[in-house]
């Protein structure tokens, strides 16, 4: 990976989503058991009819709970919340410690330690510096045979921003991912259930696609879901599964001859030329591609000055589509623009491919599950689009819930700002984060128990996701 591409944020997609979010009003109703009849429709905020606030936007497949819902779920979430509840001193403790010791991707070194230690110290069995990468790790808990039941994965990312620290809230993600397999743990034992449980801590999200690197050296390979949570700014409470881009980084560096840009120029070769060309030729390019797809890149230089022909530029670009599958075609329609460039001058360029962001896409199944849950558990409404918002992260194709949640942050301060690193560390916002990872736990675990629901969130992998992601 080229490291010139390090400081260009490719990852973490929260900040723009939290532009893309629409203002509601939130109603919150006080807890209550839950009921194993399907909510009735009713009036959203918006005036449409909307199960639960769910299907504005987007229509998730069909959805009915079933026998196993009936026997398991309200007993499991009360194990999930007793659970959560009875750790909620430690894991705050946990989310402040990693909040004060802000580290960048792949630096992570404070919060591996620290996390690693707290599962061991939980009994799960734990892999540190995991599959080569020094501040990536594994904790596996696994009731029963190996092979029998299945395996429900969890993301903890841990990087923060240079200058501003836990400003992506990712302190609140590495808590939440340890809030999960912990309740995890307990439901299965507590309910009897056969399977196993994976917390993965995953570094560099926000640059260097540090779940991408896992998902290639086989991180991901055997679980039948992968869940984890991310915090955006947002007074009110409410849930949001969108999508996102996928995106593929690169660079190309053209090599020409300088010269006297008055005296000779027919003796130079124009780097700086050729990089307007391909410039030109991408720009062309962009009004015949599709609505959601993005081509944005830079141009810049070393020693340029008026009186010389300049021998070396270099672009940065990236290329972004709804789908992986998308990405691969528009790129190569960028490397064509850039080769232009080359030949139309007689430099020599030279392209890098960079960093590869694959799209996330919602599981509709595992979805619509949380937000009814959200929805009687809490008096949480969610919101979904099958739109993606236009920037990436670096999620991995599986079965995937990657929802969002808010906290409220000083004067609405978004993601990557200092008022959000602020907000990532109040009692709300554990408050918040802590209400989710229960959500999740509680879906979690019906991928555990009910094989029926599981076969469902297959199918609609299969059916839509599964075309997205692409084998990496
Ligand atoms: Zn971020
Ligand atoms: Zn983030």
């Amino acid at each position: 990976m080229s490291s010139n591409l390090s400081h260009e944020w490719s990852g973490c997609f929260s900040g723009l989503l939290a532009g893309s979010r629409r203002q509601r009003s939130c109603q919150s109703v006080p807890l209550q058991e839950e009921s194993a009849a399907p909510l009735a429709p009713q009036e959203s905020s918006h005036g449409k009819t909307l199960p639960g606030e769910f299907r504005e936007g987007g229509l998730p497949p069909p959805y009915s709970w079933t026998t196993s819902e009936k026997d398991h779920i309200p007993d499991v979430m009360k194990t999930i919340e007793d659970t959560i509840h009875g750790l909620d001193h430690e894991l705050r403790q946990l989310s402040l410690d990693i909040h004060d010791h802000p580290e960048l991707g792949f630096e992570e070194r404070y919060a591996h330690d620290r996390l690693t230690e707290f599962m061991s110290s939980r009994g799960f069995t734990v892999t540190r510096q995991y599959l080569g990468l020094a501040t990536a790790w594994r904790a596996e808990f696994r009731r029963g045979a190996r092979g029998l039941g299945r395996i429900v994965g969890v993301n903890a990312e841990m990087d923060a921003l240079p200058g501003i620290g836990h400003a992506c809230g990712h302190n609140l993600i590495a808590m939440a991912g340890v809030a999960i397999a912990l309740a995890l743990r307990a439901a299965l034992e507590k309910h009897d259930v056969p399977g196993t449980v994976v917390l993965l801590g995953t570094p560099a999200e926000e640059s260097g696609a540090g779940k991408q690197i896992l998902l290639e050296r086989g991180a991901y390979k055997d679980m039948d879901v992968c869940i984890m949570c991310h915090p955006v700014a947002g007074d009110t409470l409410e849930l949001g599964f969108i999508s996102s881009l996928a995106l593929q980084t690169l660079s190309v560096e053209y090599f020409g001859q300088p010269a006297h840009a008055g005296y000779a120029p027919w003796d130079g070769v124009n780097a700086l030329d050729a990089a307007f060309v391909a410039y030109a030729g991408i720009s062309a390019l962009r009004q015949q591609i599709r609505p959601e797809q993005r081509v944005h890149g830079v141009i810049s230089g070393r020693d340029w000055t008026p009186n010389v022909i300049p021998d070396y530029a270099k672009m940065s670009w990236s290329v972004r589509a709804d789908a992986w599958g998308a990405v691969e075609p528009l790129r190569e329609r960028v490397m064509n623009c850039l080769e232009s460039g080359a030949s139309a001058t007689g430099c020599r360029h030279q392209v890098v491919l960079g960093e590869r962001y694959l799209d996330l896409r919602q599981n509709p199944v595992l979805a619509e599950d949380m937000a009814l849950a959200a929805q009687r558990c809490y008096g949480i409404p969610s919101y979904w689009t099958e739109q993606p918002a236009s920037a990436s992260t670096d999620f991995v194709p599986l079965p995937a819930l990657h929802p969002i949640f808010n906290i409220p942050t000083p004067d609405d301060a978004k993601n990557h700002t200092r008022g959000f690193a602020q907000g990532a560390r109040t009692e709300a916002a554990h408050t918040a984060a802590l209400r989710t990872a229960a959500l999740l736990a509680r879906t979690g675990f019906r991928v555990h128990a009910d094989a029926a629901f599981c076969a469902r969130v297959r199918a609609a992998y299969e059916a839509g996701g599964a075309k997205v992601g692409g084998a990496p």
